[in-house]
């Protein structure tokens, strides 16, 4: 019988928050900022996904960088990389170990995608585009012809037609929250985004009954899984998402998500939301000033909603659904008094959580053009400091310095024990209010008769 062949799949160290000795500091020491650490961490998707792709006869092992170490002489016929561009410096040292024993190596992922003829220097393969799309291919040619330098993908993935992806590889490894993904794409193309390049064109999605089989697969292997459903916006068919999230209501599960801010407006959505778990959604505010926002999404999207960003946030808290608000700071029209502006917004409003970035013109990118032909991209910043939480590039009206100890400066107002009481007592009394709604609409259904018998 012939052996099997044996597929390492591997996902590179990267560094979770700034890596200046301040941000890793506060990230030590702020046990209420743990909390947000802890929420979004997960495993990579991508590799999952290709687990999922690659045929029978293969071995697979998965391996996350960031919980256990790479064994160099691991035996491999194959080795799958993915990376975000923060883990690409790392990417290429892997690469190079494994090419040195004359194991190849594909590469695929976010900074794959944003810049394939820099990593195709480093690997034997690059993928440009949906692993669902390509991989098949790539194990083809592994077998039979050879491995081609760069596979492009000319056409979408069907997604309501890929296989689940294997869960199963990262079961074995302690992860808090287990990333689902339900749709890709998102209609706003804001700027600074790389998150959503690959997808402008065509937004893609799984169907309803796909995603709960994989959600009921993931509870048969985790107990109690924190579902982050890991799609760029969740909420951008608005029937689609009231048919899943009325699917979901039985499963019992707890979740996040991302989106916009505009299911504010739907209350069947926030209900449901809130019925079927969800805990919080991520939005992506990205600041509070009308000048910084003028210009940002490509049809302006965010400038013309930053109006209701306050009733948004209390309209979906008070349906008990947590907002983790998202701000880029350090755009061209910020200043040092963006901090402060930031910082009075997410308390005024108790937002259940946030995260700052600080803004970073990622490779291709309208903000990097723009960048690159100002020369403003600082050249002693490696791949390894497009964290979001690293300056990389020099602000208009501050220092590189500046703006990152301006962003920490919010997250230490926000994620303190002081505010954190204040917002539990906040929170309580949401909850409180819930319940004596839920209380007065069962007796209200009682009394008129109409109740389920
Ligand atoms: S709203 Fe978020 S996911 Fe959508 S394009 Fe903007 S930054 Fe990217």
């Amino acid at each position: 019988m012939a052996r099997a062949r044996k597929l390492l799949l591997i996902s590179p160290q990267a560094t979770f928050f700034g890596r200046n000795p301040q941000h890793q500091r506060f990230k030590r020491e702020s046990r209420e900022f743990q909390f947000f650490d802890y929420t979004w961490t997960g495993f990579a998707t991508g590799l999952v996904i290709v687990g999922s792709l690659t045929p029978p006869g293969w071995d697979l092992h998965y391996i996350d960088e960031n919980i256990e170490p790479v064994d160099f002489d691991e035996d491999a016929d194959l080795v799958a990389l993915t990376g975000m561009t923060a883990q690409a410096d790392r990417m290429y040292e892997i690469a190079a170990q494994f090419r040195a024993r004359g194991v190849p190596v594909v590469a695929g992922g976010l900074h794959a995608n944003l810049l394939p003829f820099e990593v195709a220097r480093h690997v034997d393969s690059v993928c440009v585009g949906e692993a669902e799309a390509l991989w098949p291919q790539v194990i083809h040619d592994f077998t039979h012809d050879g491995l081609k330098p760069m596979y492009r993908q000319t056409t979408r993935a069907d997604l309501s037609v890929v296989p689940r992806p294997a869960y199963e590889l990262a079961q074995q490894r302690y992860y808090p929250s287990i990333w689902v993904e339900t749709s890709r794409g998102c209609p706003h193309s804001c700027r600074f985004c790389a998150a959503t390049i690959r997808y402008r064109d065509k937004l893609g999605y799984k169907t309803v009954d796909q995603v709960i089989r994989e959600v009921e697969y993931v509870q048969e292997r985790w107990d109690n899984p924190y579902v982050l459903f890991s799609d760029d916006n969740f909420v951008v068919d608005r029937n689609r998402t009231r048919e899943l999230l009325s699917r979901l209501v039985p499963l019992g599960i707890k979740w996040s998500g991302q989106s916009d801010v505009s299911f504010y407006k739907d209350p069947e959505i926030l209900d449901l939301m809130h019925e079927s778990g969800c805990m919080t959604m991520l939005i992506g505010f990205e600041s509070v000033s009308t000048e910084t926002l003028d210009g940002i999404d490509e049809r302006n999207w965010k400038f013309r909603n930053l109006s209701k960003y306050v009733e948004a946030a209390k309209t979906i808290q008070d349906h008990g659904v947590g907002v983790y608000g998202a701000f880029t700071l350090g755009l061209d029209t910020d200043t040092k008094d963006s901090f402060e502006a930031t910082a009075q917004f997410v308390k005024e409003n108790y937002l259940a959580g946030i995260q700052v970035s600080c803004c970073t013109p990622f490779p291709g990118t309208p903000l990097r053009d723009d960048m690159e032909r100002e020369n403003r991209i600082l050249p002693d910043k490696s791949w390894s400091y497009y964290t979001v939480f690293d300056a990389v590039y020099q602000p208009k009206h501050m220092t590189p310095e500046e703006l990152e100890e301006g962003a920490l400066s919010v997250y230490r107002s926000f994620y303190n024990r002081e505010f954190s009481l204040r917002k539990t007592r906040h929170f309580k009394s949401i909850y409180r209010n819930l319940v004596k709604k839920k209380v007065e609409r069962e007796q209200a259904l009682a009394t008129t008769g109409r109740s389920m018998v």
